[in-house]
């Protein structure tokens, strides 16, 4: 059966955290991505596909703030939008290449992406999300008074570093050319790195300096495109509770009761398992079929239904 499948692709899919970051390393990290989104593509399904850009964007910020007395700073909505395009270009290139090789030749599209976040979020009160370089105690002061940026110390990593508001995302404000472009059989790559957060003011988009996380991007993309399922690939084949300990185990299909349960019970960290069941739990709450969450290398199995974290109705 063909379903409209919206994948997300964490961090790893793109950059694994003991590499360096360079040019080849991402582009051999999405070609194996992309060898997964072609198998679904092969197996007769319609692809969504969103990422992440946490690394990406650092590296933005951070060259940002090396070359700052030749180059003016851009703020983080710019790094955003010119993440989307970098990763959206390698993503472009190496599905196109794949898909020209397999025989079955299809557009693939990447779409700079914003998203309606509301200016009243209470997450504007209070910034969580760190991005950027780490400062010394001196510089993050001199920054809070001369910027007017949130600082907090990592103490762990012996540094301050900018934190940033993290909103709830409303919906794609693109969405109309997304399906135009699903219409038109295209793949197509959007909402990179939880998309450019925009608020509306007087009838105007604006771009905001915050982060959406991509995963609950994700499923207002998935609803947005009224997709079947909603497929977020990570590191780990399941999600399990008791994560970790020895008293560990690997959840398989789970049901929305099930699943707010075991959310209630504190299972699923925060800034990683939690707001991937978060969003699993939305797209069933909001009408959607089926959530997944598992690996890449178990995407095509996980839809088959064999493998992975499913949760439905
Ligand atoms: P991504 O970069 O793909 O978005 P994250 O690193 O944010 O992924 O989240 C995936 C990680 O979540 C896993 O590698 C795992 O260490 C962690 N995790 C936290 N809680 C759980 C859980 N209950 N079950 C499985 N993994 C968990
Ligand atoms: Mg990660």
């Amino acid at each position: 059966m063909s379903e409209r499948i919206v994948i997300a692709f964490g961090g790893n899919a793109i950059l694994q955290s003991k590499q360096k970051g360079t040019v080849e390393e991402q582009r051999a990290n999405v070609h194996t991505a992309c060898l997964a989104v072609a198998d679904l593509v092969q197996a007769g399904h319609q692809v969504v596909v969103t990422h992440g850009n946490g690394p990406q964007v650092g590296a933005v910020l951070l060259q940002n703030d090396i070359a700052k007395e030749q180059v003016p700073p851009m703020p983080l909505d710019m790094c955003g939008a010119a993440t989307q395009g970098q990763i959206g270009y390698m993503v472009q290139q190496s599905l196109t290449n794949i898909l020209r090789e397999r025989g079955m030749a299809r557009p693939v599209v990447s779409l700079v992406t914003q998203v309606l976040v509301n200016s009243d979020d209470p997450a504007f009160t209070s910034p969580t999300k760190p991005v950027g370089a780490f400062y010394s105690q001196a510089e993050a002061l001199r920054f809070s008074t001369e910027k007017g940026w949130s600082m907090k110390e990592d103490k762990a990593r012996g540094g301050w570093r900018r934190v940033v508001p993290s909103p709830d995302p409303i919906g794609l404000i693109e969405k109309e050319a997304v399906l135009s472009l699903l219409q038109a059989g295209a793949i197509v790559v959007t909402s990179g790195g939880g998309g450019i957060p925009v608020v509306e003011k007087g009838g105007q988009y604006l771009g905001v300096e915050a982060v959406i996380d991509k995963d609950l991007a994700g499923e207002r993309l998935a609803c947005d495109v009224r997709a079947d399922t909603l497929m977020i690939l990570t590191d780990v084949p399941q999600v399990a509770i008791n994560f970790n300990t020895p008293e560990q185990v690997n959840l398989g299909t789970l049901t929305l009761d099930e699943a707010k349960i075991y959310q209630g019970q504190g299972h699923f960290a925060a800034g990683s398992m939690g707001p991937k069941m978060l969003a699993a739990i939305r797209f069933i709450e909001d009408g959607g079929r089926r959530s997944i969450i598992t690996s890449l290398a178990m995407a095509g199995q996980a839809v088959a239904g064999s493998a992975g974290t499913i949760l439905h109705k």
